[in-house]
């Protein structure tokens, strides 16, 4: 995509529907997804580890998204599934080389994501691409939100089963969303509907197939999917 995103045009109300009626597929299919990790400091304080002194990045690809109620499908592979409620960047335009003080021009809005991991794959390889990367193992939404003008200090909930299990704000965040953006923009071309998810707080838990994860955060909404066995 060589365009920009921020030129969204409103539809007339006449076309509204009740949310009710309509399944809502997820906001965007990004060409890649750059997740963060260890990016929370209350999490690096749980772990006992040092924090980062730079962004830990990985990708997670297209392929993987999944929109709001959709179903994170539980792999064969793994014993161990965890969710992880993130806040995620959706790319507004063509990013290279980002100035920090530039980033939020490039930002189209901001959404809920769940970087789904198989943890025991995760520890048994050397590097986070099978357990990141299956299929459903990205959900995106429920919607984009663009009118947060500063992301630096939303509450961020995720719910298991109704049970609240992860509550932070971003203000805890090591390394902000604007300081993501401008480092991986150094690394690799932005391009309109990409996302950058900033990593999660403390609290992340197992799921098991007919269980129900809400991520909510402020400003934005609730993603919520259920976790089905594999046919
Ligand atoms: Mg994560």
């Amino acid at each position: 995509m060589e365009g920009e995103l921020d030129a969204l045009k409103r539809t007339s109300r006449a076309k509204s529907i009740p949310l009710d009626t309509v399944r809502l597929l997820a906001p965007v299919i990004p060409s890649k997804i750059v997740a963060a990790g260890l990016n929370y400091g209350e999490l690096v304080r749980d772990l006992k580890i040092e924090p980062p002194k730079e962004p830990l990045i990985f990708i997670k690809p297209s392929t993987a998204v999944i929109g709001p109620n959709d179903a994170i499908v539980y792999p064969r592979q793994t014993q161990e599934l965890f969710y992880e409620g993130e806040l995620a960047i959706v790319i507004a335009r063509k990013g290279w080389r980002v100035p920090l003080s530039e980033a939020r021009r490039y930002v189209l809005g901001y959404t809920c994501m769940n970087d789904v991991t198989a943890v025991d794959l995760q520890s048994r390889d050397r590097e986070f691409t099978r357990s990141k990367s299956f299929d459903t193992f990205a959900p995106l939404g429920p919607v984009i939100e663009t009118a947060i003008g500063n992301p630096d200090d939303l509450a961020l909930t995720t719910k298991h089963n109704g049970k609240l299990r992860q509550n932070a704000r971003t203000s805890d965040l090591i390394f902000k969303p604007d300081f993501l953006l401008s480092f991986i923009s150094h690394i690799m071309t932005l391009l309109p509907g990409d996302v950058i998810s900033t990593g999660t707080p403390p609290g992340v838990g197992q799921i098991k197939p007919g269980d129900v994860i809400e991520i909510e955060i402020e400003k934005i909404g609730v993603l919520t999917n259920t976790v089905a066995a594999m046919e």
